[in-house]
């Protein structure tokens, strides 16, 4: 209607979305230099930032690991199911475009429990024909509503390997969430043959940084907990880790030369195969 341009009205965020307080997905997209952040998420943004100087750096190489572990997992394991869990606001490349590059039939299920992510599944869900890429909006801490969820049955055969991706969302689980347990149930209702991929943010390289952000995040009310190598490696147990372990992210299968300083970027990362 004509004349409704001269009203201010506030551009109002997508339904369920609260612009009031931080989102971990709104701050690392604003990290990651994407424009789907509110300025309660650029403030705590640039928090963490006094506190970690390079932790856009460290966001860039944690999207790095996604696409080098999910080549690894199609051209060397063949793979071609993935379950994404705390997949984000879409970033190019997304998962399932890394996968689908190499393998157009390749599979992937996204999950996130933040209505922002919702708002742009329809991006995320761009697949190619053979493949196919589904979104569903759940919580890590309720594995059995997403491995029941239709749109999971329908998309993944659970007969054959999947491939669990927990990239970078552990540290947003509190210990009382029982993180551990979470993950078990969703390694348990997979094949032989399947795969989990972690990242981790870790006290261990920089333990004075790591603290300084935890207070920055405490304060703003968002959660980060961090973990030690021994805790990230325990959520591996009982599969095969893949060469060369749990390492540092810079570390994990670089694509080029190994990294002059592979604790530069403060996070763990892993895959393992269940035997
Ligand atoms: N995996 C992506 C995004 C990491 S940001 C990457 O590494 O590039 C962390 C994401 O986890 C956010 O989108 C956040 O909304 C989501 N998340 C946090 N807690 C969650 C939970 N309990 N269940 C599902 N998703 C969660």
């Amino acid at each position: 209607i004509h004349g409704d341009s001269d009203t201010k009205v506030p551009s109002l965020p997508p339904s369920g979305v609260d612009d009031s307080v931080p989102h971990s997905a709104r701050v690392y997209d604003w990290w990651l230099g994407g424009k789907d952040n509110f300025a309660v998420d650029r403030a705590m943004g640039q928090a963490l930032i006094q506190a970690i100087p390079t932790l856009k750096t460290m966001a860039a190489e944690n999207r790095a690991f996604v696409h080098r572990v999910a080549r690894y997992l199609v051209a060397e394991a063949g793979v071609r199911q993935f379950l994404d869990i705390g997949t984000g606001i879409p970033t190019q490349p997304n998962l399932h475009e890394v996968a689908q590059e190499l393998a157009p039939e390749a599979r992937v299920v996204y999950v996130d429990n933040d209505p922002i992510v919702l708002a742009h599944a329809r991006a995320l869900m761009v697949s190619t024909e053979q493949g196919r890429s589904e979104y569903i909006h759940a919580d890590l801490r309720a594995p059995e509503t997403i491995l029941r969820d239709a749109r999971l049955v329908d998309t993944l055969d659970l007969s054959q390997p999947v491939a669990l991706t927990l990239i970078a969302v552990l540290m947003l689980l509190r210990d009382q969430d029982d993180p551990i347990g979470k993950v078990r149930a969703l390694m348990d209702a997979l094949p032989s043959g399947s795969y989990l991929a972690i990242t981790h943010p870790t006290q261990d390289f920089n333990p004075v940084q790591m603290q300084a952000a935890v207070a920055a995040a405490t304060q703003g009310n968002m959660t980060l907990v961090p973990r030690t190598r021994a805790e990230v490696e325990e959520f591996f147990a009982g599969w095969e880790l893949v060469e060369p372990g749990v390492v540092p992210v810079l570390a994990w299968r670089p694509d080029g030369a190994a990294p002059a300083d592979p604790e530069a970027a403060y996070y763990w990362s892993g895959l393992a195969r269940k035997p």
